[in-house]
């Protein structure tokens, strides 16, 4: 027997985890002073009432003989795929049934989609970057090569035709960056994945936090995406599913290449392995898309995106350069006064009792920047702001 040796080339993942010992250590050395956490990336909010309304209408039906559900399909019910479908159809995207699979959360989707994609493509993934499409590929032995985000280009890298990818990497809006791009902007990567023959894997699981009218929900709304493009999704975010875990994922049925179809290839993978997402649960996500379930979630996204125009509105009076915020729930900032990440971490944990996530934790071009987040309560986030306002001064 061999174990899979590639497991030894993914580093541990030590992020989280020394921010943990970093803030355990400042609070027990300073007990009475309280600590804002603005480094999470999980929602707070609790799940909108039309939903727990759903999720117990569907505890009902299980316990009835006309209405349980044993095993449900490998994609989803039909009455949440029709209900994604009319999501994508509001934005001028037109998808089939069979294009829309339903899964536990968009992580799950991101690694297992892998399993269509030989070994030997080479994948290319932005800098700064979300840690999973790293890692899924590295315990696969894939060659991964970095497109730098930075300052110059607003964290929005664009494609480079002298370099050849396969498998391709797009966050919008970006976590960590909260940078996002515009659809001008994506029909040069769609453009460039048809030219090169390279799949896009498009993480869209904060496509619910944009308002800008050049910017899209979903890479489909670009001409040419349905041939060269997967999108992932997530109730994780639009409705505070990250517990509940729900998600979808688009694969249209013209991504094909020398007779492979990409949308047969995973519905294969699906059935063999995955007896689908509960029932209870595809309810619960089903209510999100009612006209109730919207307005409620709609109150929800407000509530996350006053925090963010909080957070930046202070970035903006002390002249600190940032990105997001505005189309996102994370702000990225530059460490102020060429400060270091893990620098500006302890300058702020120590001078105002605030807790962000340095940059340098998700990649080498994240160094000297910070992510803080608007998924906090309004009062933490407004008294974490006068604190780093006076910090400064
Ligand atoms: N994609 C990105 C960019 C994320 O930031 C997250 C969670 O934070 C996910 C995917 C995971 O989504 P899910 O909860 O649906 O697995």
């Amino acid at each position: 027997m061999n174990f899979n040796n590639h497991f030894n080339s993914v580093a541990d993942s030590y992020l989280f985890a020394e921010i943990a010992s970093r803030v355990a250590a400042y609070s027990k050395a300073n007990p009475d002073k309280k600590i804002i956490k603005l480094g999470i990336g999980d929602v707070t909010l609790p799940l909108v009432p039309e939903v727990i309304k759903a999720l117990h209408g569907a505890v009902d039906d299980m316990a009835k003989q006309e209405t349980f559900k044993g095993y449900g399909p490998y994609e989803g019910y039909d009455f949440l795929r029709e209900n994604i479908k009319s999501y994508y159809g509001a934005t001028g995207v037109a998808l089939d049934l069979d294009e829309i699979f339903v899964s536990d959360g968009a992580k799950s989707d991101l690694g297992n989609i892998l399993d269509i994609f030989s070994e030997d493509n080479t994948v290319l993934v932005p800098d700064p970057v979300y840690p999973v499409y790293v890692d899924t590929n590295l315990m696969a032995g894939r060659k991964i090569i970095f497109a730098d985000a930075t300052e110059e280009n607003g964290f929005l890298p664009m494609p480079d035709y002298s370099v050849n990818a396969d498998i391709i990497y797009i966050c919008s809006p970006n976590n960590p960056t909260g940078a996002a791009y515009t659809k001008a902007q994506l029909k040069e990567w769609v453009d460039y994945a048809n030219k090169k023959n390279a799949v896009i894997l498009y993480d869209a699981a904060y496509e619910c936090f944009v308002s800008d009218s050049s910017l899209v929900r979903s890479i489909f709304q670009v001409e040419g995406a349905k041939t060269c493009a997967i999108e992932f999704c997530s109730f994780s975010k639009i409705a505070g599913f990250t517990g509940t875990r729900c998600g979808y994922t688009v694969i249209p049925k013209a991504l094909e290449k020398d007779g492979f179809n990409a949308n047969k290839a995973w519905l294969r993978r699906q059935s063999t392995k995955f007896n689908g997402v509960p029932y209870i649960v595809q309810k619960g996500a089903a209510a999100v898309f009612t006209a109730q379930g919207m307005k409620e979630i709609k109150q929800n996204l407000s509530y996350y995106m006053d925090n963010a125009k909080v957070i930046a509105d202070c970035m903006d009076d002390l002249g600190i350069w940032y990105t997001g915020g505005k189309n996102s729930p994370y702000i990225w900032l530059k460490c102020p006064n060429g400060m270091g990440s893990w620098e500006f971490f302890d300058f702020l944990l120590n001078g105002a009792q605030v807790v962000g996530t340095p940059g340098a934790g998700f990649g080498k071009c994240g160094e000297g920047y910070f992510r803080l987040t608007a998924f906090g309560s309004k009062e933490g986030t407004k008294e974490a702001v006068e604190r780093i306002k006076r910090l400064f001064k």
